[in-house]
């Protein structure tokens, strides 16, 4: 087998906040036990919300932790014509079409298929339209054409195999008319080009899976292998948030937290290796398997954290 490459993908938004750095711990640990490389990936591409003082924070929460990667930070804004030309090899291979629709017309769309009882989505308007009918002062985005019939799995290592009915996926834009990608696009260009064999990541992205399924499979690229994590809960099982003690990395560097200690609470943090509670980070990357990790939402303790600490 060919060596495992994982990735951290972090989007420069704020600092690095406890399910990030449990994140990319994960991805560190797998890379580390199967002798492979991480890669870090800066996704940049929301050039509002992304700030260059969130990429220091967050490199800076990486090393504190002592979580390394291999080269240089990758950039996926500096990709972008990359992503564009991808798109446009799409279109070439009949994958992909360019979609002429105003926002109103796609609001009238929505409009109709709600009044009908279907979901408010695109309907393929331009999916099969001759493109000499294209208006010429529009410009147009590309979309990909999800599969019109059967299933898409996703076999992951976390959830097992999830099955997504391809009915409920529509055309989706993979570059807009400006020319830069879609999140959903950049990523499996990124990842395929920079040859991720794994992709560990939160299960909020579940669904997104599906989706780059389909480019994947326009593309005739190998989709890595998945591993979607469950996010982690407050005590309470709500929604994490600082109420809860969850605070950014930087934080608990500043409270005087010990990166060994921080890093074994966050393992704990959904993945299991019998009752062992304490464990140094070696016996960590020894022991560390996708399989171990846990299907239910883990739940933060700040009084566990205080503990393990303790041991430290
Ligand atoms: N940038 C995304 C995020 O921070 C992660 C993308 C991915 O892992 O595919 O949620």
């Amino acid at each position: 087998m060919s060596q495992v490459v994982t990735r951290f993908a972090p989007s420069p938004t704020g600092y690095l906040h406890i399910g990030g750095a449990r994140t990319a711990l994960f991805s560190w640990a797998f890379a580390k036990h199967e002798g492979g490389k991480m890669l870090l990936r800066i996704e940049d591409t929301d050039r509002e919300r992304s700030t260059e003082a969130a990429v220091i924070a967050l490199i800076d929460g990486l090393k504190w932790l002592g979580l390394d990667w291999e080269g240089e930070p990758i950039s996926q804004f500096a990709r972008a014509a990359r992503h564009a030309e991808v798109a446009h090899e799409l279109v070439r291979m009949g994958h992909a079409y360019y979609c002429y629709c105003t926002p109103a017309e796609l609001d009238q769309m929505r409009e109709e298929a709600r009044a009908a009882g279907r979901p408010p989505r695109y309907n393929g308007y331009w999916r099969d339209r001759n493109p000499a009918e294209a208006p010429k002062d529009v410009p147009p985005v590309i979309r990909i054409k999800a599969p019109l019939s059967g299933e898409i799995i996703v076999h992951d290592h976390v959830q097992g195999d999830v099955v997504f009915k391809t009915e409920n996926l529509d055309d989706f834009i993979i570059l807009r008319s400006d020319g830069t990608p879609t999140y959903m696009h950049a990523v499996v260009v990124d990842d395929h080009d920079m040859g991720v064999t794994h992709i560990i990541r939160g299960d909020d992205h579940l669904t997104n899976a599906a989706r780059q399924i389909v480019i994947y499979n326009a593309m005739g690229w190998t989709v890595p292998e998945m591993a979607h994590i469950p996010l982690i809960h407050g005590p309470d099982g709500a929604k994490l948030s600082k109420r809860h003690g969850a605070l950014g990395v930087e934080a608990y560097r500043q409270m005087g937290y010990l990166p060994a200690a921080v890093r074994n609470y966050l393992a704990r943090l959904g993945w299991s290796h019998g009752d062992d509670e304490i464990f140094s980070t070696q016996q960590m990357v020894e022991w560390f398997s996708l399989e171990a990790l846990n299907k239910g939402a883990a739940r933060f303790d700040f009084v566990k954290l205080e503990n393990i600490n303790g041991h430290y």
